[in-house]
């Protein structure tokens, strides 16, 4: 079946995003009997398809991050849902019984409903060689691919609460971890900066960063640079993780829905947020651990409750015919 079907039709709900979330909440919806549009401004599979190996997904076992995105896409379509690739969100009009989702090739398309699963991004350090050795050295989670680095000597990147705890969660897997900071302190609580500190298994390089990543197949050596004295040294590891931040894809929602300070989605426990009809999933929204698991789960939410509200808007809309 083609991505792309009818371009101006109503739907009973509109999914934006098509990670484990959104395919999650394509596949509760459309099984419900609902008429489900996901929109997907990259390829079907969101986060999931940069990753080579998933490993802790219950059931699977080992499977690409691109075949498991590909059975939830296969899963969706045989319910009915039509799904739209690499187009993004123009505008949203999200307010009222009505909803509007403008998209870039142009259409508009109307629903009674909204899930947004927009997803998110790490922060990177744009440093020449880290496009390259994404997902073959460095990584930016650690319950994700810790695993991977047993017995290896790894580098850590960060300075706040995420680098200090995920620090001392690889020295489970790794022989020797070095946290590389840019500053002469860290920005975390002070038991995450004490347990660090006090870690055999952990060494500093403080007021570092590293300027580039190298190797042939596999990350081989990074340059690390001090920032006081501009000393550039080698550094041979096959493995940097990444903490520096995380950024949601919620750029598009701002003034639209209730974003907090660092612009997740506020949700209530059932994934709705303060709009009537617009829920939220994955990992665009404020929560504190961020995998396939607790997005599919979230979207599993999302999805029951919306088709709570739709049956509710069904009936109100009935009683009012009859009335
Ligand atoms: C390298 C890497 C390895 C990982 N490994 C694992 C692992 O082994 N195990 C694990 O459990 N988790 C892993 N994760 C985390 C996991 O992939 C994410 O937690 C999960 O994909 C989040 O799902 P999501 O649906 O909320 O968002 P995403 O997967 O980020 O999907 C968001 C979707 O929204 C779309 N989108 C964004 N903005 C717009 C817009 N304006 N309009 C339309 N569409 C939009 C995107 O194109 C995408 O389709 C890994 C993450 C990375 C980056």
């Amino acid at each position: 079946m083609p991505d792309t079907m009818n371009r101006s039709k109503h739907y009973d709900a509109i999914v934006i995003g098509a990670g484990p979330a959104g395919l999650t909440a394509g596949i509760y919806l459309s099984r419900a009997r609902l008429r489900t549009l996901i929109v997907s401004e990259g390829t079907v599979g969101g986060q999931m398809i940069l990753t080579h190996e998933i490993a802790n997904y219950p059931g699977v076992e080992n499977i690409s991050g691109y075949q498991l995105a590909g059975i939830m896409k296969k899963q969706a379509l045989a319910f009915g849902c039509e799904i739209r690739s690499n187009v993004s969100v123009r505008n949203l009009e999200p307010v009222g019984e009505m909803k509007s989702v403008t998209l870039s090739d142009g259409s508009t398309c109307t629903s009674d409903s909204i899930v947004l699963t927009p997803g998110g991004r790490s922060r990177t350090l744009g440093v020449p060689g880290e496009d390259n050795f994404k997902g073959r050295g460095i990584s930016y989670c650690a319950t994700c691919d810790g695993d991977f680095f047993t017995n290896k000597e790894i580098i850590v990147v960060g300075g706040g609460n995420s680098a200090l705890e995920e620090a001392v969660s690889l020295t489970k897997y790794a022989s020797k971890v070095t946290i590389v900071h840019q500053f002469d302190h860290f920005q975390a609580f002070e038991h995450a900066v004490e347990e660090a500190e006090n870690h055999p298994g952990i060494r500093f390089l403080m007021e570092s960063t590293i300027t580039g990543f190298y190797g042939n197949d596999n990350l081989e050596h990074v340059t690390i640079r001090n920032l006081k004295s501009g000393r550039i040294i080698n550094y041979k590891t096959n493995g940097v993780f990444i903490f520096i931040g995380y950024v949601p894809n919620t750029e598009f929602l701002k003034g639209r829905i209730e974003l907090n300070k660092w612009g997740e989605i506020v949700v209530h426990e059932d994934m709705s947020t303060g709009i009537q009809g617009v829920f939220a999933a994955g990992d665009s929204i404020a929560k504190r651990f961020r995998q396939v698991t607790t997005a599919v789960g979230d979207g599993t939410v999302a999805a029951l409750a919306a088709s709570g509200y739709l049956h509710e808007l069904k009936v109100k809309h009935k009683q009012l015919i009859s009335a």
